[in-house]
């Protein structure tokens, strides 16, 4: 549980101070079905796009990025697990469906 004012920050800096997991009830509608999302604290830094353009692809409109596959693969999901670990804003979740 985040102290007081880390809460009062985030509300202010959505997507900037991060709480260290994705939000659930925020998942970004573009993302495809499955264990995997971006929610909207996605501050569109491409990394994840970056290192997987197979996983990840970007909202032009919205300047976000969102699950455009799931990782099917061992590989993909240590990959796309390596990702969710780096995101600066911890913007990408796994709902462990
Ligand atoms: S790494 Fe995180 S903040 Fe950067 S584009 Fe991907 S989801 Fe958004």
């Amino acid at each position: 549980m985040p102290s007081e004012p880390q809460r009062t920050l985030r509300s202010i800096l959505p997507g900037v101070l991060t709480s260290g997991m994705a939000t659930l009830s925020e998942r970004l509608p573009e993302n495809i079905p499955g264990r995997y999302y971006v929610d909207a604290s996605c501050i569109d830094c491409d990394q994840c796009r970056a290192l997987s353009p197979q996983i990840f692809a970007r909202d032009d409109g919205k300047g976000v990025s969102y699950v455009v596959r799931q990782p099917a693969t061992n590989e993909e999901i240590a990959q796309v697990e390596d990702i969710l670990a780096t995101c600066a804003t911890s913007s990408i979740g796994n709902d462990g469906a």
